[in-house]
């Protein structure tokens, strides 16, 4: 017995130190393979959950929330505000909601970003880690026989944005906290930089195409990354991905690649996301193993939408798929928000079993003006993509001929594609001219050089005035 307890203290000292191989409980979601039957699969994936945990429906404009930054916030309600970052109360209807939508999902994906939009001041490490492990145990609850496969947001790390290209508190800490989800090999790597990989581990049939998933910490490319300015690979992780890649491809696997700040081009900022430099180098790799990658899923941006990958000859070879938000938040200055927001939204991916390929997505969002009236979450869906473009899936080549309709001035599907790139926010606001090419040319080009020349060939009709880029 004495020994008994002497090794359970060896070892958990050992796991503290971030030595040696994790424990996992025996119901850890890793343990369980899944049966997989062909046809078709679904997954969730949710993504910039944004806790503001102060807030609270006060009578006082200025007691709300936080993340207001001192703007009055004047319609309050159960679920939130477009002022403030998601409190409690969104964030466990939208888990339960999923869960009673669909609580078996082959896996669910978690694209970062858990912390509230608050300056560098307000905030800490261990606030972060605080809101990450909170956010993985009520994931772990409403999903407790999913595997879920996170990857980090810029706001996952303080001060916000910059996450170092090697070994931290950070990563060690939280990869602690995801240790039921991931391997120890996915686990040691995650440790040094904040990426990782991992073969879905079903039950597979000999003859089954292995399906590996790439979760990349993309925040080490973000512009506002001053700790990995200026360094052509940071952390070694695109070297690292080059290698995964070609394992893959020799393996015979298919891979979906996630991540929390996308490629190509922010159209509320009409640049890119990463330092233009590096967002080229990880083009080029992908469109190198487009016949690997099967896709790529990222958050970020709050709102919904997509891209493709085009290879050089103009051919789509790539899908990219932006999901939007649960926190309602709109950026705010301290003196004057934003007049444009997000609706709270989740997906469900629909996808072929045997080669991977996205054949459907399905939007489930809350409106939440009606939610705080009626007191009550009602999370429905909002529209399924294949149907309503009348596409016949979602892969590169029908995802390339929506993205060409987008550029149809004054056409039908654009206007659809604003609608929900704000997740019905603002329904019948228009998006024209100007707004309709950004947003056109981001859809269609991941280079900051080609988008800029989409964005030319339309300003040979109409100059592009400032205030187009502006939210
Ligand atoms: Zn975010």
């Amino acid at each position: 017995m004495a020994c008994l307890f002497l090794f359970l203290i060896v070892c958990s000292s050992c796991l503290e130190s971030g030595f040696g191989f994790a424990f996992r409980s025996e119901g850890s979601p890793l343990m369980k393979l899944k049966e997989v039957q062909h046809g078709e699969g679904s997954f969730w994936h949710i993504t910039d959950l944004h806790l503001d945990s102060s807030y609270q429906e006060s009578a006082k404009p200025r007691n709300v929330c936080l993340t207001s930054l001192g703007l009055p916030v004047t319609d309050a309600g159960p679920f939130g505000s477009h002022l403030c970052d998601s409190p409690w109360k969104l964030v466990h209807s939208a888990l339960e909601r999923m869960r009673a939508l669909f609580p078996h999902p082959d896996f669910l994906i978690w694209t970062g970003d858990s912390p509230p939009h608050l300056p560098v001041g307000d905030l800490s490490t261990a606030a972060v880690l605080d809101t990450m492990r909170n956010f993985t145990s009520a994931i772990l609850t409403a999903f407790p026989n999913t595997l879920v496969f996170p990857a980090l947001g810029n706001h996952d790390y303080w001060p916000q944005d910059q996450m170092p290209g090697n070994v931290c508190e950070v990563y060690s800490k939280v990869g602690q906290m995801w240790k039921e989800w991931l391997t120890d090999e996915a686990l040691a790597t995650f440790k040094r930089g904040g990426f990782y990989t991992q073969l879905v581990p079903w039950n597979h049939t000999q003859d089954s195409t292995p399906l590996r998933i790439v979760s990349l910490n993309t925040v080490l490319y973000y512009k506002p990354d001053h700790s990995t300015a200026g360094l052509v690979d940071p952390g070694g992780q695109l070297a690292w991905l080059k290698g995964v890649l070609s394992a893959a491809q020799r393996d015979g696997e298919k891979v979906y690649v996630i991540a929390h700040v996308p490629p190509g081009v922010d159209p509320w900022h009409n640049t890119t996301f990463y330092n233009p430099a590096t967002n080229e180098r990880y083009l080029s790799i992908l469109r190198t193993f487009a016949d690997v990658i099967v896709t790529q899923m990222y958050g970020h941006m709050h709102n919904d939408c997509f891209r493709v990958l085009r290879d050089t000859a103009g051919t789509a070879v790539g899908s990219v798929f932006l999901a939007p938000a649960i926190t309602p938040w709109k950026p705010n200055n301290g003196k004057i928000a934003s007049p444009l927001a997000n609706n709270p939204g989740f997906r469900l991916y629909k996808y072929s079993h045997e080669d991977y390929g996205i054949l459907d997505l399905w939007q489930y969002f809350l409106n939440l003006t009606d939610a705080n009236l009626k007191r009550f979450a009602d999370w429905h869906i909002e529209y399924k993509m294949a149907a309503t473009y009348n596409l016949k899936d979602l892969r590169p080549h029908s995802l390339a001929q929506l993205a060409k309709r987008l550029e149809e001035p004054h056409g039908k599907a654009f206007a659809l594609y604003f609608k929900y790139f704000l997740v019905s926010f603002s329904p019948n606001l228009p998006c024209v001219d100007c707004c309709q090419w950004i947003h056109a040319c981001a859809v269609n080009f991941l280079d900051h050089t080609a988008y800029q020349r989409c964005l030319a060939q339309h300003r040979q009709t109409e100059r592009l005035p400032s205030g187009c880029f502006a939210r």
